[in-house]
């Protein structure tokens, strides 16, 4: 096979007719073997979706738990549609890229008037609905024939093929390839075999090959493909974080751009500081009396971007929103922008993501 692109003619049979194979090969190891997941007890569209969107991004582990929470609050798509944002981002806290949440519930507005989409296409149309999603909701609530390929299935479908070509190209391939595969009944579980068998089994290092229903299907046996692209290397930034606190209340400001848009924060800016510099930065802001508590470091890792955080409690009576950032000194919000929280609500009410969450362990 030509790894620019793609089978040749011939080859191309050899690999229908292994996919064609593999209803009958998962289905039944499907059976036997899959995990007994919260979002497996019902194929009812609304909480399919749900499931897919928190794990776009989230660990299976770490998804079951909110899964449950956000179903008991928000049972239904009239509840999602009608429930107001600072509740709904307290529900997502702790899974991380909160643009899902916005996107769900724009799009759980759309579904509360319209009702639910059937086809994958339908589902496309939605906000924050991609292939692999549309695909695995059409496929899972309503038996439609759709692919959703995700990650876990080109790891699976390269190497059954052994197709070296590189893995950002094999999406829209196997999607294609794959949708004449579905077998006529159980379609859902076609899907979910697929993508239990990448996340059980055939694992990105050490695949259970000898384990595996496809073993004398598989071209590779091993964990040589998919072969990657060099990935760019992430943006590193520096922050110094402030936590101003009068020893009941603490500052904190709603982000309206960027990463983490529409969850709280701490005031930081935009460059590393040691003990002294960040007194400096505070009395050049205007902060007359003040005590600095000792600092913590973090990096929180995004998908692209890393933050290098120094965060510093800040003991004082006086008023942070009516400092002024110091001349040739950035910050991701101004001073003006901060509002006072009692330190309990914070933690109870405010969605304050795991990026800032550490912070708090610095307070008495
Ligand atoms: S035999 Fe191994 S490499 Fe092939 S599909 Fe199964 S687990 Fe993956």
């Amino acid at each position: 096979m030509n790894e620019q692109t793609g089978p040749a003619a011939g080859e191309k049979d050899g690999r229908a007719e292994a996919l064609a194979r593999l209803p009958a090969l998962l289905l039944p190891w499907y059976d036997e073997n899959k995990r007994s997941l919260p979002w497996r007890e019902s194929k009812d569209p609304y909480r399919v979706w749900v499931s897919e969107i928190m794990l776009q991004q989230t660990r299976v582990e770490a998804a079951k738990e909110h899964y449950r929470r956000f179903l008991a609050e928000l049972p239904t798509v009239a509840d999602l549609a009608a429930c107001d944002e600072k509740k709904l981002f307290k529900l997502w806290e702790g899974l991380g890229y909160y643009s899902r949440a916005r996107n769900l519930q724009r799009a759980a507005r759309i579904v509360a008037e319209g009702g639910f989409p059937r086809t994958a296409q339908e589902w496309k149309k939605l906000p924050g609905v991609g292939d692999y999603t549309a695909g695995a909701i059409a496929s899972i609530a309503f038996e439609q024939p759709s692919p959703a390929v995700d990650g876990n299935v080109i790891r699976v479908l390269a190497r059954l093929l052994g197709d070296g070509r590189e893995q950002e190209t094999l999406k829209g391939a196997f999607a294609a390839e794959l949708a004449p595969a579905y077998p006529p009944a159980r379609r859902g579980d076609f899907t979910q075999s697929l993508m239990e068998l990448g996340a059980t089994v055939c694992t990105p290092a050490a695949p259970q090959c000898l384990a595996c229903p496809l073993f004398s299907l598989c071209k590779t046996r091993s964990d040589a493909l998919p072969r990657r692209k060099e990935k760019a290397a992430r943006r590193r930034l520096q922050k110094t974080l402030f936590l101003f606190f009068d020893g009941a209340r603490l500052a904190l400001y709603r982000r309206t751009a960027g990463v983490l848009k529409g969850t709280y924060a701490f005031f930081s800016a935009e460059r590393a500081m040691n003990g002294e510099e960040a007194a400096a930065f505070l009395q050049g802001a205007g902060l007359h009396r003040f005590a600095l508590g000792a600092p913590a470091a973090h990096t929180h890792v995004f998908s692209h971007l890393e933050w290098e955080m120094t965060a510093y409690p800040v003991f004082t009576q006086e008023d942070a929103s009516a400092l002024r950032l110091p001349a040739g000194e950035s910050a991701d919000a101004p001073f003006s922008a901060l509002l006072y929280a009692e330190k309990e609500a914070v933690v109870r009410e405010f969605s304050l993501p795991s990026a800032y969450r550490w912070c708090l362990a610095l307070l008495p």
